[in-house]
């Protein structure tokens, strides 16, 4: 590959978890190859250190199941190499609901795990079930696959029992998890960094074209002549793509958590990743409802929200964090390097998780001091599946637009994005996670009807 007047083979932009794994599995593939991974400030630093940490199999279309699942087995390979420095864990994904009508339900299940539905689904529908084992503690080498649906509020209660009333299914999804994407990240930079690849801290602000491109940077750091370039910036990923004459079809949307010590122990540290599907309008009492709704700016508040909050125990079993998280924005903005939060997430979280979960109620008004409110922004499609593939300039290469669920996707974007840069033998979905998707009209007919988009 190497053209002896270039500084490097390939330059990826971005040392977010997307651009780390792009340029590990370029190494990977090559070691002889000459990758350079740049990035204005310090690896995994802007949006990758905001991740919820939460992996799952569990997607409304089935390539991106299959995508996702690829990915779990690479971050497996990973925790295995590693004697699991990634803290790897898998207690899964709960889902709730208390609607009777379940058919959409159960219709994305069977697309997702329909392949071999007698082992994949285990429906519990008798209150005395044995059968369902719960979620514990469990390793990811030991704990159960598919999906186990529980049907009604007797067996869900003997369970879970510290869940709201009226729930009247709950889906455990069995390959869903927690990884520590920090030291995910940390794991390839050093593997990279062994076989000889180079980082570059600096901002690119310009490309030109001649044998390759030539990169330019803001600090008066040398300009750098490469062959090839994967654009991997993230919410920056249109601005990078701008320097190559390129937009590409993506915005970017800014999404919230709250973390804060669980001193109340409101929430059982054995408790999986638990999502309320269902959505509900808050329940301020009545004087607060009528302020909200008389407020334009804030009635929104009191009308229905989406379903989908969400509720984990964070720092295993010995530890005494939670996370909440919800991500019911919609509206896009610019991207910026200090994200601007809402100060009224923290309470909206909290009444809207204790739905789920009553024992929050014990922080209305009063959470811990020890609290953190952070976020960053789901640089996203707008069918919210990811792009991954040659831009429209000849050796450029976009891989990004990882939503909520770059961590868990970074392994398969990474590997997938190292196969179109070097020629490899892409898997079946390649063509369909890239630009070229947008030339399949059906395919694309499908995907802007879809309902459900697999956001959380
Ligand atoms: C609140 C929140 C919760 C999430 N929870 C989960 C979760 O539970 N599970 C999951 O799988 N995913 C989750 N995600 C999604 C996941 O964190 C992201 O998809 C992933 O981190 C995106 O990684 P990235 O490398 O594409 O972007 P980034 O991490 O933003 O990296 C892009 C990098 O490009 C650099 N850059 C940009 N422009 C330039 C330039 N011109 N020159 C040099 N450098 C440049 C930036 O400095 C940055 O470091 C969550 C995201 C958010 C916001």
């Amino acid at each position: 590959m190497t053209d002896h007047d270039t500084d490097t083979d390939i330059a990826v932009i971005g040392a977010g978890i997307i651009g780390i794994a792009t340029a590990y599995y370029l190494k990977k593939a090559d070691p002889r190859l000459k990758v350079t991974l740049i990035d204005q400030g310090q690896p995994m630093a802007f949006t990758s250190a905001q991740s919820g940490e939460n992996y799952r199999n569990w997607w409304p279309h089935p390539l991106i199941k299959h995508f996702t699942d690829h990915s779990i087995d690479l971050m497996e390979t990973i925790a295995r190499e590693t004697e699991n420095r990634i803290n790897m864990t898998r207690s899964g994904y709960v889902l709730a609901t208390r609607l009777l009508d379940v058919n959409d339900l159960a219709t994305a299940l069977f697309a997702g795990y329909g392949d071999d539905p007698d082992k994949d689904i285990r429906i519990h529908d008798d209150s005395t079930s044995q059968a369902y084992a719960p979620a514990g503690f469990e390793q990811w080498q030991v704990a159960p696959s598919g999906v186990d649906v529980l049907c009604g509020e007797t067996l869900i209660k003997k369970h879970y029992p510290w869940y709201g009333a009226g729930l009247r299914t709950l889906v455990h999804i069995r390959r869903a998890g927690m990884i520590d994407s920090q030291q995910m990240g940390q794991v390839m930079l050093e593997q990279f960094r062994q076989w000889g690849g180079k980082r570059l801290q600096a901002r690119l602000t310009a490309v030109e074209t001649k044998r390759g491109f030539v990169l330019v940077f803001d600090n008066g750091a040398e300009k750098l002549h490469t062959a090839m370039a994967v654009n991997a910036a993230g919410p920056f990923l249109n601005d990078v793509a701008h320097l190559f004459g390129l937009e590409l079809p993506v915005r970017n949307v800014l999404q919230q958590k709250i973390a804060f010590e669980d001193v109340a122990g409101a929430i059982p540290r054995q408790m999986p990743f638990s999502i309320d599907l269902d959505s509900h309008c808050i329940d301020w009492n009545e004087e607060e409802r009528e302020l909200l709704l008389a407020d334009p700016d804030h009635a929104w508040m009191a009308r229905e929200m989406p379903g989908a909050v969400h509720c984990r125990p964070d720092g295993g079993e010995k530890g005494s964090w939670v996370k909440l998280g919800w991500a019911y924005n919609e509206t896009p903005t610019q991207a910026r390097l200090e994200p601007q939060f809402d100060d009224h997430f923290p309470e909206l979280v909290l009444r809207g998780a204790a739905r789920l979960n009553p024992s929050l109620k014990a922080y209305f008004e009063r959470l811990p001091r020890n609290r953190t409110h952070y976020g960053g922004y789901y640089t996203m499609t707008r069918e919210n599946w990811p792009l991954i593939g040659p831009m429209a300039v000849e050796g450029a290469y976009v891989v990004g637009a990882m939503s909520g669920f770059g961590t868990m996707a970074a392994c398969a974007s990474g590997e997938l994005c190292a196969d179109w840069v070097l020629d490899g033998d892409l898997p079946a979905y390649a063509e369909q996670l890239s630009l070229q998707r947008y030339q399949n009209t059906n395919l694309m007919a499908e995907l802007n009807a879809q309902q459900d988009r697999g956001l959380l």
